[in-house]
């Protein structure tokens, strides 16, 4: 009754777009994001820039569905626009609050300056985004037979993944696309909740070959990381993505600020002294968003704040915003050596204002990066990652940077299921899938959640989509 095709998001964990198509031809794209990292570079064009236009046929295509609004989810839709897609654009209220925020400043940064440009394509994009609110059924437009709903994901604010009911002639199935789903015990944000039935699963991989660590490990952890990181002065590094992680790291940091009164009155003076700065104005816009939001986060964050706690705005908190102030910070910090924590995007360092702090900050013994968020193959970041532990270097912005700063990787810290949330997602549904589609992971990661999917469900159909 129905094919699905993948164009995105299947060698490896960017650029998600998969495409739900009835027999009668009609379809819809659930997520169009952008590549990064060695996706991107395998789709450099002739003239030396990445291809990023919409590359397959759009028509019957009659709708979209977003279900969050990280950057590889949903960076191709500028793309989708200029190619002429007119229909819908589903997503969760608070997904549509903040995507164009997000593809405002994706087209910012990577695409153009010019204002009128951007205000058209924003005029668009609100014209054609439809706010949804989660757990309600709705008819997908110009899609016969097909109801589509959101549910918690628990990945970011907004954040959801999708079911299909699709009813053709008398037959009637359940299609799931998981999207990014969240850790249960990530700060926040609550944790998802499975399906109750579900005939086809489309699900992410990214953790699918690993187990993170418990809530308060992962909290000692990057304590500990920055407490001896501030041992010899200069400042810790922490790239992030502006939405999601910077505010999950702003939650932590204010935690273990607060428990530091109860420590000896050295520990506790450095915690309440020390300067955190988030430098990226589109985190700054997102934490607000994420600050009026709160009746999406989960009951101990709530509680924080009955108690009087401001869990993601506190004193010792600097945000930069203008580019002047940024590029004072950073010479400020390379010439002081003061010790504080720098939160700035992108997450994985390819791009954004990280890069400047890296440039001037890696060489110095005294810098600390540490990462808390996946670094995909190919970027800045992952290179980082590898190659600074043993004294290497690193790409950036065409120059070659010596890594002299310690590299420190915290594994548990993650927005994404690891692999027993990815088992115990399917595990809980009352009707079990008879076919599994990982996408979303390295091979490797894809390879061992199959296994295991396989063990968990014997005669279950489990495809690893090739590009
Ligand atoms: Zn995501
Ligand atoms: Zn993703």
């Amino acid at each position: 009754m129905y094919s699905i095709i993948h164009h995105g998001a299947v060698s490896g964990v960017t650029g998600s777009c998969h495409q739900f198509k009835l027999y009668s031809g009609e379809s819809l794209l659930v997520d169009c994001g952008m590549f990064q990292g060695a996706e991107a570079e395998a789709r450099i064009n002739e003239s030396g820039d990445v291809d990023l236009t919409v590359d397959f046929d759009l028509s019957g295509v009659k709708a979209l569905l977003v279900t969050h609004c990280h950057i590889d989810h949903v960076g191709r839709i500028p793309y989708l626009l200029m190619a002429g897609f007119k229909g819908p654009i589903y997503a969760t209220q608070a997904t549509a609050q903040l995507l164009p925020l997000v593809l405002e400043d994706a087209l910012k940064v990577g695409v153009t300056r010019d204002r009128k440009l951007i205000d058209t394509f924003l005029r668009l994009l609100k014209r054609q985004l439809v706010a949804v609110p989660y757990k309600q059924w709705f008819a997908v437009e110009g899609m016969v037979g097909v109801q589509a709903r959101f549910q918690v994901a628990g990945h970011i604010l907004g954040s959801a993944y999708v079911e299909l009911d699709v009813k053709q002639n008398a037959e009637r199935k359940r299609v799931v696309f998981s999207g990014d789903l969240g850790a249960p015990y990530s700060p926040l944000l609550p944790a998802p909740k499975s399906p109750w039935r579900c005939d086809e699963l489309i699900i992410e991989s990214t953790y699918g070959d690993r187990l993170h660590e418990g809530r308060r490990q992962r909290r000692l952890a990057l304590r500990r990381a920055i407490e001896r990181s501030l041992q010899d002065g200069g400042a810790v590094l922490i790239p992030a993505f502006s939405i999601g992680r910077t505010q999950e790291l702003l939650y932590e940091l204010e935690d273990i600020i607060h428990r530091s009164a109860s420590r000896s009155q050295a520990k506790a003076a450095l915690w309440q002294s020390l300067d955190i700065i988030v430098d990226s104005p589109l985190a700054s816009q997102f934490t607000a968003h994420y600050r009026s939001l709160k009746s999406l986060w989960d009951a101990e964050a709530r509680q924080r704040v009955n108690r009087g706690r401001h869990p993601l705005s506190f004193e010792q908190l600097t945000t930069v915003d203008s580019h002047r102030e940024h590029e004072k910070m950073v010479r400020y910090l390379r010439d002081s050596g003061k010790p504080a924590i720098v939160i700035a995007a992108s997450g994985m360092c390819a791009g954004g204002r990280i890069q400047n702090y890296l440039e001037a900050l890696l060489p110095d013994a005294r810098t600390d990066v540490v990462f808390v968020g996946y670094q995909a193959v190919g970027t800045p970041g992952r290179d980082i990652q590898k190659y600074g532990p043993r004294g290497g270097y690193v790409q950036l912005g065409g120059q070659r940077v010596e890594i002299r700063a310690q590299v420190h990787t915290l594994g548990g810290y993650s927005a994404h299921a690891d692999q027993k949330d990815l088992l115990n997602f399917v595990r809980r549904m009352r009707g079990k899938p008879q076919k599994i589609r990982i996408v979303h992971g390295d091979d490797e990661a894809k390879q061992a959640l199959a296994a295991e999917y396989r063990r968990l469900l014997p005669g279950v159909e489990v495809v690893i989509p090739v590009g």
